[in-house]
C-alpha cells in the first residue's frame, strides 16, 4: 500500500473504524438543541477526540446507533442548508425544495450508475463507484457530459444502502462517490450512509469546490479524498469550467483536506497547459500537501463535448509535453500513482 493512505488500509484490514460509522455511533441530545449550527459546532469537537480515542476499538461497532447521532444531527443540518444552498462556492442562496440553482439538482438526487469499478487507481479497485448526474461545474471537455445534463434513476436511499453493503460482500475495498460530483447530493449520501451496515471506507471523488460549510459537515464522514486538482489559475477555471476564485477556494480545501482526512489527488494533465496549471499544481501541492502525497498525473485527455470550441485544447497530448509533464512530476513529488 502507497503511503498515506494508512487508515484507508487499516479499515480494509478490519483494524479501524470508517467515520461515517463512528458518527453513527456518536451520541447526540437531540432535545437540548436550539441552533444546530452551534450545536454541530459544538459536538464536533468532541467527535474529533472520539475518533481519535476510539477510531481502531473494533468493539464500539458492536454497540447499536442511539436514537439520535452526529450523524443524524450533521443530515438535519444540510437538509436546513437546502433552504439557502450553499454547498459549493457557487453559493446560489436558492432554496431548493422550491427551484434549482446552477447545478440543477433540488432534494431528490438522481444517479446513472453503480458498480464495481476496475478502472480507478491500484489501492481502490475494486471500488464501488456510485456516478451521481448532475455538477457545479461545466467543463467544455467534461467526458462525463451525458450524465451531467440529465437525470437518470432517481435515488432510494435505503435501496443504495443495501447495494453497497452487497457491494462490500461483492469485494470492494471501498464507496465512491462521484458524478458529475458529489457535493451538491452531499445531504443524500450522508441519509445512505446511515442506513450502510458495513464497516467500508468513504471516498468522496470531488472538484473540491465545496463551500467551507459544507466541508466542515463532511470531513468527519470522509476517509479518503480523492480529489481532482484540474487548474493552476483562476483565468484558465473561468474559461473552461466558467468557476469564480478557483485557485483561492481548491486551495483552502486541499489544506483543509489535508487536516482531516487522506488524500488522493488527481491532475488531468491538458494539452498547451503545461506551465500555467501542472507545473503550478505541483510545485504548489509540493510545497503545501508535502513531496510524500499520494498524487496520480494522468494523461487521457481528449477533446469531447465543447472543446473543439477552444482549438489550444481539441486534441490530445502529445509525446513532448507527456515527457515534460512527468519531468516536473518527478521533480517535485515522490509518491505518483
Ligand atoms: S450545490 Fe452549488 S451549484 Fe448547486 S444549488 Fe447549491 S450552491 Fe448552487
Amino acid at each position: 500500500m502507497p503511503r498515506g493512505l494508512e487508515r484507508y488500509e487499516s479499515i480494509n484490514k478490519g483494524e479501524a473504524i470508517a467515520k461515517f460509522q463512528l458518527a453513527k455511533r456518536f451520541d447526540v441530545e437531540r432535545d437540548n438543541i436550539d441552533d444546530i449550527h452551534k450545536a454541530h459546532e459544538e459536538y464536533k469537537k468532541e467527535f474529533t477526540k472520539f475518533i481519535e480515542d476510539e477510531g481502531e476499538n473494533m468493539e464500539v461497532m458492536e454497540r447499536l446507533p442511539p436514537d439520535y447521532s452526529f450523524l443524524d444531527l450533521k443530515i438535519e443540518l444540510l437538509n436546513l442548508m437546502l433552504y439557502n444552498c450553499n454547498f459549493c462556492e457557487r453559493r446560489c442562496n436558492v432554496n431548493r425544495y422550491e427551484k434549482f440553482g446552477f447545478c440543477r439538482c433540488g432534494v431528490n438526487s438522481y444517479y446513472s450508475s453503480e458498480f464495481l469499478h476496475f478502472g480507478e487507481e491500484p489501492e481502490l479497485i475494486p471500488s464501488h463507484t456510485i456516478f451521481f448526474n448532475r455538477c457545479t461545474f461545466s467543463c467544455v471537455f467534461c467526458q462525463n457530459y451525458d450524465i451531467v445534463r440529465r437525470d437518470d434513476v432517481i435515488l432510494d436511499v435505503k435501496e443504495m444502502a443495501r447495494l453497497i453493503d452487497i457491494r462490500r460482500r461483492q469485494g470492494s475495498k471501498n464507496v465512491n462517490f462521484v458524478g458529475g460530483n458529489p457535493d451538491q447530493h452531499a445531504h443524500n449520501i450522508l441519509a445512505i450512509l446511515n442506513e450502510v451496515e458495513s464497516n467500508i471506507p468513504v471516498v468522496w471523488n470531488s472538484n473540491m469546490y465545496h463551500s467551507i460549510e459544507l466541508h466542515y459537515i463532511i470531513e468527519d464522514i470522509v476517509d479518503v479524498w480523492l480529489a481532482d486538482f484540474k487548474y493552476g489559475n483562476d483565468n484558465c477555471a473561468e474559461k473552461y469550467s466558467n468557476v469564480k476564485n478557483y485557485w483561492k477556494v481548491i486551495t483552502r480545501n486541499f489544506l483543509l483536506a489535508k487536516k482531516s482526512g487522506e488524500l488522493l489527488i488527481r491532475h488531468l494533465v491538458m494539452p498547451e497547459h503545461l506551465e500555467c496549471c501542472t507545473e503550478r499544481i505541483v510545485k504548489w501541492v509540493s510545497d503545501n500537501l508535502g513531496r510524500d502525497v499520494r498524487f496520480n498525473l494522468m494523461f487521457q485527455y481528449y477533446p469531447t463535448y465543447k472543446a473543439f470550441e477552444y482549438p489550444e485544447i481539441s486534441r490530445r497530448l502529445n509525446d513532448r509535453e507527456i515527457v515534460k509533464a512527468m519531468k516536473i512530476a518527478i521533480t517535485y513529488l515522490n509518491n505518483l500513482v
